[in-house]
Parts: C-alpha cells; structure tokens; sequence
C-alpha cells in the first residue's frame, strides 16, 4: 500500500513536471515565431523604402510637384497680400452711407450697425456736388468755384459738421440727410 501511494505521488510529480515543460516550450515556440513575424515584416519595409528611395522620378512626377508647390506658394502669397488690403477700406457691408448738407459743404457720413458714425475727411462742394481736392487747403474742384477749407479752419469746420451730425444722429433725426 505504502509503495503504491509512493508511485502515484512519483508519476504525479513527473506528469506535472512534463506540464510545465510543454507550456515552456508551447510559450518559447511562440515568442519565437512572433520575433521572426517581426523580423521578417522589418526587413519587407527596409526593402520597400530602399526600392522607392532607389527609383528614379519619373520627369512629369517631378514637373506636377513642381507645379504643385508654385500653385500653393500663389496662392498663399494672394492670400497674405488680400488679408493686408482688404480691411478697413471699404464700408462694412452692414453699414449705411447718407449725406448732409451743412453750410457751404455736403458730407458724407457712414453710419455703422453700433450707432457710431465716421464723416469722410474730404466733403463736396453743396453747390457743384463734387469731391474736393486738396488745392490751397480743400477746395472745390470746379474752376470758377471759391468754395474752400483753408488748411487753418481745416479742423474746426470738420469738428463743427460731426457736432451737428452726432446730434441729429443721437435724436435719431435724419429728415435733413439725403441718400447721395
Ligand atoms: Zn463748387
């Protein structure tokens, strides 16, 4: 009896022993397969690279990235050169344009969305409704006109329009504007 427990405990050892060996070997095999997988996918991409880097460029692949790089460096140029330009030129679009007669000169006020108000630095002639120039100070264009801003009253006649305007504008009172 004692002699056959001690068998079974003996074949139980070596049956567990030859367990583990198996899953060392089972765990060793597939380590060793992945390395080669690895290996093996390396050396495929090594080849690839070596092959593109190897081949000659075909002349139209070349011209069409040639080409490709003008037609970007263009328009990245039209771009940089419009966002220097455009802004603050032209009215905004959601503002109104209208007119006022003062005196001898008719500004141009543009009105924007906030309620602010900018008047053109060059008013026409309220008689031959033309731009002024800038001749002796401001002036009328028109060749036998007198009508002028001198350089001296520059300042005060354009201070004095906005003031009327401005109030006009707050009072929300525009009768006495015209649309050109
Ligand atoms: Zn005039």
């Amino acid at each position: 009896m004692h002699l056959l427990k001690g068998i079974i405990k003996s074949l139980k050892l070596i049956l567990s022993d030859i367990r583990s060996a198996i899953v060392a070997w089972a765990v060793g095999l597939l380590l060793a397969s992945f390395g080669v997988g690895i290996l093996y996918l390396y050396i495929t991409a090594k080849d690839a690279t070596i092959a593109i880097m190897t081949t000659p460029t075909p002349l139209w692949l070349t011209t069409l990235l040639v080409l490709a790089c003008c037609a970007y460096i263009s328009l990245k140029f039209r771009q940089l050169y419009l966002s220097h330009n455009t802004p603050n030129k032209t009215p905004s679009e959601n503002s109104k344009i209208l007119y006022r007669v003062i005196g001898n000169y008719k500004w141009k006020v543009e009105i924007y969305p906030s309620g602010h108000f900018k008047v053109d630095h060059l008013p026409f002639c309220a008689k031959h409704d033309k731009k002024f120039i800038f001749k002796d100070g401001k002036s009328c264009p028109d060749h036998d006109c007198k009508n002028n801003i001198s350089t001296y009253d520059d300042y005060r006649v354009k201070a004095a329009a906005e003031s009327d305007i401005e109030k006009e504008l707050r009072n929300n009172d525009i009768s006495a504007f015209t649309k050109y």
